[in-house]
């Protein structure tokens, strides 16, 4: 055949239907298949993430309440007297300033009390320091135990301590001072050897007069020490403002 049509042609025909059928049937499983996978990996992914963020709260919430006791801890050392738990001198003036404007807002007394340990180096020379701390520690606890609520008390220095007693007026400040020194007088250290130790102690009492500044209350509280010091030690002595 040359430059002619075609003498026929031969058209070969299969049925491919099944085969159709199979692979769309094919497609359609690896869909459900694959959107359920999907839908498997979201949900893990859901409660797995869940899980982590809870466990990471717990655990943010752990340390946050770690770190807030942690907190009120210091700002108690940062207030507190190491050795007798009382307020430090820092803290004490601070609460006395407060005690202070709160009495004048209030017209109610307030009165100092400073409270000197007598004869506190012969303490500790003749029985050591352990031991004059230990007098330190019991003197804090009966100061401690004739408080009420609203007072407040300090290790002003070394061996003496400060008082305050809102609304209380200079006769019931002497009168608490009294009963303060007999217990102190009452109060006994058991010594290595057995033996008891006494102490005694000097308290100055004054009356704010509403008026001066704090520390001329505090200068007040002082002359009264001093004057109770002078004038033989274990004893209360009181002045006007
Ligand atoms: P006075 O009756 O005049 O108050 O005499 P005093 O001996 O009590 O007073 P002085 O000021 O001469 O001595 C105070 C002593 O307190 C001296 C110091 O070593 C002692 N002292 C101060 N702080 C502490 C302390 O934390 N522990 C001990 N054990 N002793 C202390
Ligand atoms: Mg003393
Ligand atoms: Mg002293």
């Amino acid at each position: 055949m040359q430059g002619g049509s075609p003498a026929g042609m031969i058209a070969i025909s299969s049925d491919i239907t099944d085969e159709v059928v199979a692979k769309e049937h094919d497609l359609r499983v690896n869909i459900v298949y694959a959107v359920v996978a999907f839908i498997l990996i979201e949900v893990m992914l859901f409660f797995g993430i869940n899980f982590a963020t809870r466990k990471l709260q717990e655990v943010i919430e752990g340390k946050v309440s770690h770190i807030e006791e942690l907190n009120e801890y210091l700002e108690e050392q940062a207030v507190t007297d190491g050795l007798t738990g009382l307020h430090n001198h820092r803290f004490f003036i601070e609460r006395l300033g407060e005690e202070m404007h709160r009495a004048q807002r209030s017209c109610s007394p307030l009165t100092l009390l400073m409270v000197d340990l007598d004869h506190f180096k012969q303490v500790n020379d003749t029985h050591g320091h352990l031991v004059g701390d230990a007098v330190l520690e019991e003197s804090a606890r009966v100061i401690r135990k004739h408080m009420r609520i609203a007072d407040e008390a300090g290790r002003y220095g070394g061996e003496e301590f400060s008082v305050a007693l809102p609304d209380t007026d200079l006769e019931g400040g002497e009168m608490l001072a009294e009963r303060l020194l007999q217990s102190l007088r009452e109060m006994s250290i058991t010594l290595p050897d057995g033996s008891e130790l006494l102490i005694t102690a000097s308290v100055g009492v004054a009356q704010w007069n509403g008026r001066e500044e704090i520390s001329m209350l505090i200068d007040h509280a002082d002359k009264a020490l001093y004057e109770a010091k002078r004038s033989g030690r274990n004893r209360v002595c009181r002045v006007e403002m």
